[in-house]
């Protein structure tokens, strides 16, 4: 079988104009008795390039919010579009290549493979975009370069400290050239300095051109970044530009 995925539809260009991320009356419920309502109705537009912070205490729907931004979920009611595709008229592959093409993911537990080099778990981040296997392994070696591990490549995990793991997250999150950098609590598990220093570099990348959403409880963290919005029950309380 091959692993390549389904072309989009057709759909904006990439690099078109119009928002990045739109949620349009976002409602998730996850099924149960009684039913949880993590989104209760959420608007927000994120335009290309830019740099938001989303905060809320746990339980707010942080993260069922980034799930649904990154292609992941489908919202209950309501619409979600990422870079010009509205989720809903999306099959499950095309929803697997709009992430494969435009989206980059970095969670709290880094996610990596403990029995394979740094370089293989970035380059296992273009698997699902149909790249050659040669190519994978330059790509993955140029993204390592770029998050300051290009002395790293052939560590393992285990070999490396949390804030070089998290590095090796964000260079497989990035090795496709995401539109858009959705980063759930990525600081959560990092000491302090290990957090800034990620925080840092998501910074630059955001500079380089790339939508970086960051989800922290750190307010402090969130306090250095143009945009913030925060959540609290499902819904939007706040949306603020300080820059
Ligand atoms: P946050 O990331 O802000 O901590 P979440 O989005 O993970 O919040 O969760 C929001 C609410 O939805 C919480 O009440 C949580 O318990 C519930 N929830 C999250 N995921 C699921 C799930 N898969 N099934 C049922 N309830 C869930
Ligand atoms: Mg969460």
């Amino acid at each position: 079988m091959s692993t390549a995925t389904a072309p989009l539809p057709a759909g904006p260009a990439t690099g078109a104009p119009g928002p990045v991320l739109l949620l349009d009356g976002v409602v998730r419920e996850y099924p149960g008795t009684p039913a949880v309502r993590a989104l209760a109705g959420v608007s927000l537009q994120i335009e290309a390039g830019e740099h938001v912070a989303i905060v809320g205490r746990s339980g707010s729907g942080k993260s069922t919010l980034m799930h649904l931004a990154g292609a992941l979920d489908t919202p209950t009611a309501g619409r979600v579009l990422v870079a010009g595709h509205d989720l809903s008229q999306l099959s499950d592959r095309e929803r697997s290549a709009l992430r494969a093409t435009t989206i980059g993911f970095v969670f709290q537990q880094f996610f990596l493979a403990p029995h394979r080099t740094a370089t293989d778990n970035v380059a296992d981040g273009l698997l699902y975009a149909g790249v050659p296997r040669r190519t994978r392994t330059a790509h993955a070696i140029d993204a390592l370069v770029r998050v300051g591990l290009g002395h790293r490549l052939d560590h393992r995990p285990s070999e490396l400290s949390g804030g070089e793991r998290q590095r090796v997250a964000v260079a497989r999150a990035i090795v496709g050239d995401p539109s858009v950098l959705l980063a759930d609590e990525p600081t959560g598990n990092l000491d302090r300095a290990s957090g800034e220093a990620t925080m840092d570099l998501l910074d630059d990348l955001n500079a380089g051109g790339t939508t970086v959403i960051i989800v922290t409880h750190d307010r402090d963290l969130a306090s250095r970044l143009p945009r913030q919005i925060e959540i609290s029950d499902g819904l939007i309380v706040r949306d603020e530009r300080t820059r």
